[in-house]
């Protein structure tokens, strides 16, 4: 923190705020001035309390925090990018990741018909949600541990790791159980009390953006998982809301940039919930690997139609296969960039 104390501000001031700055176990750094005195607080402690508190004190004209809130997940904690590895594929590495599945599992042939046609398409990560959270409690609500059941089963017979959400505090370990990757869904963002305890679970959590939450807050929700003992944690841009209606959200993109800046986690776009609307899927996809994500998420349903959530944002397997296709050249780009770069840094 520094704290700039007022043109003239008188000695006891000064020692006072000095005083209050000790107290809260920081040590102090006077710069006497020509004209004022500047005050540099250094340490780990409760910044924002102890901001709000010299921010009222006499004598003092302002006082700012220096260093990012989010100390674990920043860049200047960890300059290295964070590589998180499950079953075989790694996140934040020098291989571009594609995880794609259905909105929901709905039935054991749904969900081995699009399983075989992810990874025979090149997809790294099956999704599927077992839990959903939906806006009305009137709509599916997800087929819960009979779910979780049929996820195993494809990636017994598929082999591709699982990634699925897991929206309550009680029902983690049982997800845990089935599932690689936890999702932790836009509407979950800031549940705290999840958050603290998904840093005990033991697996790596893919942390979606709330809908209206900022990017600082983002990060100041991977902090608690990570604070708690988990730093498997992986990023997700989803879209924000936005005045504009064309879209179901608004794709930020350059908060995937913005994010590589920030941190060291790996940032995956969903741009399926961005667009809500499958024509702009694999345009947002390539976007999404031109600018520098670690991997994409991607609803796919083998009869869109007939979904039960999310049919229209949801991509054919033809058209998942012809994404992919449409995505290997800059996909090799990506990761021989990647691998030139981890090169450069050894
Ligand atoms: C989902 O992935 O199906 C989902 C519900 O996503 P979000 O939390 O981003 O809305
Ligand atoms: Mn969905």
């Amino acid at each position: 923190m520094i704290i700039s104390m007022r043109l003239h501000a008188s000695r006891e001031e000064v020692d006072a705020v000095c005083e209050r700055i000790q107290e809260s176990g920081y040590k102090v750094h006077t710069i006497q001035g020509e004209e004022r005195v500047v005050i540099g607080a250094v340490g780990v402690g409760d910044v924002t309390q102890c901001l709000e508190s010299l921010q009222v004190m006499p004598g003092v004209e302002n006082a700012v925090r220096i260093s990012a809130p989010y100390k674990f997940v920043s860049r200047e904690f960890q300059p290295a990018r964070s590589k998180i590895r499950v079953n075989g594929v790694e996140l934040g590495g020098d291989r571009f990741v594609v995880m794609a599945g259905p909105c929901s599992v709905e039935s054991e042939k749904q969900i081995m018909e699009t399983a075989e046609a992810i990874a025979s398409a090149g997809g790294n990560v099956l999704r599927g949600g077992a839990f959903k959270p939906r806006t009305s409690p009137y709509d599916f609500q997800g087929m819960e541990l009979e779910g979780l059941k049929l996820l195993r089963k494809a990636k017994e017979a598929i082999g591709l790791p699982i990634i699925t959400e897991v929206m309550s505090d009680g029902d983690i370990g049982m997800v845990a159980e089935y599932a690689d990757i936890l999702q932790i869904g836009a509407r979950n963002m800031q549940n705290f009390a999840l958050l603290k305890s998904l840093g005990r679970c033991g697996r790596p959590i893919l942390l979606k953006r709330g809908m209206s939450s900022t990017i600082k807050e983002l990060l100041m929700s991977a902090e608690y998982i990570v604070a708690h003992g988990n730093p498997n944690v992986i990023l997700c841009e989803r879209g924000i809301r936005t005045f504009e209606t064309a879209t179901r959200n608004t794709c930020d993109i350059s908060a995937i940039p913005v994010l590589n800046e920030l941190t060291h986690l790996p940032v995956v776009l969903d741009p399926s919930h961005a667009a809500g609307k499958r024509s702009l899927v694999p345009p947002l996809a390539r976007a999404g690997v031109a600018i520098g994500a670690d991997g994409l998420i991607i609803e796919v349903h083998p009869c869109p139609e007939k979904a039960v959530s999310d049919g229209a944002q949801s991509l054919t397997i033809p058209q998942f296969r012809a994404m992919m296709q449409d995505l290997r050249p800059l996909v090799e780009l990506w990761n021989a960039s990647r691998a030139a770069q981890a090169v450069a840094i050894a």
